[in-house]
């Protein structure tokens, strides 16, 4: 995609994501940068996980709220995603880093991301295929092939 802001279109029907998301931001540690970002992944069960972005004072041990979120969905023993919806405090919204996207498309290679801003409204929705056109693949010899999602 040339422009991604072109493509976006406001969400709608995600509210209790949504709610989530803007819920888990508010428990952001985020002390260096004060830039705070909260994420709500749903599953196919219904079950929605939610993270927060974690900083730490040597910055690269820090963890964005997506993959906090996708951690805490795979602990619960969840993989099969239906939609994240990421808030933060940019305006437009942010979307998720390159290393979330390589994350979120291991387990869901086209998933609804439902990007949340600072401002009232400012609600847009992505797929991540658009937003990761080419994502590593690598298929150990030795393990079975995982189903296309
Ligand atoms: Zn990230």
């Amino acid at each position: 995609m040339k422009n991604p802001a072109k493509k976006r279109a406001p969400a709608t029907g995600h509210e209790a994501l949504i709610l989530a998301a803007v819920t888990a931001k508010s428990r952001a540690y985020s002390p260096y940068s004060r830039f705070r970002v909260g994420a709500a992944l749903k599953t196919k069960s219904g079950h929605v996980f939610a993270g927060c972005n974690v900083e730490n004072r040597s910055y690269g041990l820090t963890i964005c709220a997506e993959r906090n979120a996708v951690a805490q969905a795979i602990a619960h023993g969840e993989s099969e995603l239906e939609c994240i919806a990421i808030a933060s405090d940019a305006s437009p919204p942010a979307p998720p880093c390159g290393a979330c996207r390589e994350v979120l498309a291991e387990f869901a290679r086209d998933l609804p991301i439902v990007l949340v801003g600072s401002n009232p409204g400012e609600i847009f929705e992505h797929r991540l295929a658009d937003l990761l056109p080419e994502r590593f693949v690598f298929e150990p010899p030795d393990r079975p092939k995982r189903s296309k999602k």
